[in-house]
């Protein structure tokens, strides 16, 4: 297969990680290219600290775990709880398309296996703006030329809220359990922040989930995913790894 380019889009710090990192660090081994995209800069990611402390503590924590995955990051900079599905979203959206030029895009599933606006917003976002990121001639303000492909597209598991009851596809991440693992460890403030919130603890979740998809495929451990299945984004071969 020729060299893909993979864009995983998460509303926040540490989604890319829970959702698919073993898939993102089994592409970024056999040599394709890799992009994290996180919308929000986090900021209300704390009980305890400033914006301003959160903000630079995630985006530290965020850039360590892409180094730990091997993927680029990029970071839209948008607020938490404020992810809209309007012109100017749709213009970052559609130059984050052109400028990565994605083969395969990664991101959250739909409204009603997400209990959280700006996961489903975010989706639903770049999902058009793949589909117009093709297109010449848009009334936007958009830094990069048209792409030529629609990508193909699929949505991770939705922690806590939302499992696909029949994925369309699994990724046997045994090999790379460890990179996911120790890459969602560097989200140390937002990990400590969800036991607060949630009495849960994160590392704890990941491993089940990923046993879970496991047994279902029987390997040690499995990401699940589901296709887009719309023209024009299937291929005649498999494209996940
Ligand atoms: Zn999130």
């Amino acid at each position: 297969m020729k060299r893909l380019t993979v864009l995983a889009v998460g509303a926040h710090p540490d989604d890319i990680e829970i959702g698919c990192a073993g898939t993102l660090a089994r592409y970024v081994q056999e040599g394709h290219k890799v992009y994290i995209s996180i919308v929000c800069r986090g900021n209300a990611g704390t009980k305890h600290l400033s914006a301003g402390e959160i903000v630079k503590i995630r985006a530290d924590e965020a850039k360590k775990a892409a180094q730990i995955i091997g993927a680029e990051l990029i970071m839209l900079g948008f607020g938490d709880g404020e992810v809209f599905h309007n012109k100017e979203y749709l213009t970052v959206f559609i130059d984050l398309v052109r400028k990565t030029r994605p083969d395969v895009i990664i991101t959250h599933p739909p409204e009603e296996e997400n209990f959280h606006n700006d996961h489903f917003i975010t989706r639903q976002l770049i999902i058009d703006a793949s589909i117009w990121a093709t297109h010449k001639n848009l009334d936007m303000k958009t830094k990069y030329p048209p792409t030529e492909v629609i990508p193909s597209l699929f949505f991770f598991d939705q922690y806590v809220s939302g499992f696909a009851k029949r994925p369309t596809h699994y990724v046997d991440i045994t090999s790379t359990m460890d990179i996911k693992k120790r890459a969602l460890l560097e989200h140390k403030s937002q990990m400590e922040f969800l036991k607060e919130l949630f009495k849960m603890d994160f590392s704890e979740y990941v491993e089940l989930i990923a046993r879970l998809r496991g047994l279902q495929c029987g390997v040690q451990y499995a990401e699940a995913f589901c296709q887009l299945s719309e023209y024009p984004r299937i291929r005649p071969y498999r494209i996940l790894p």
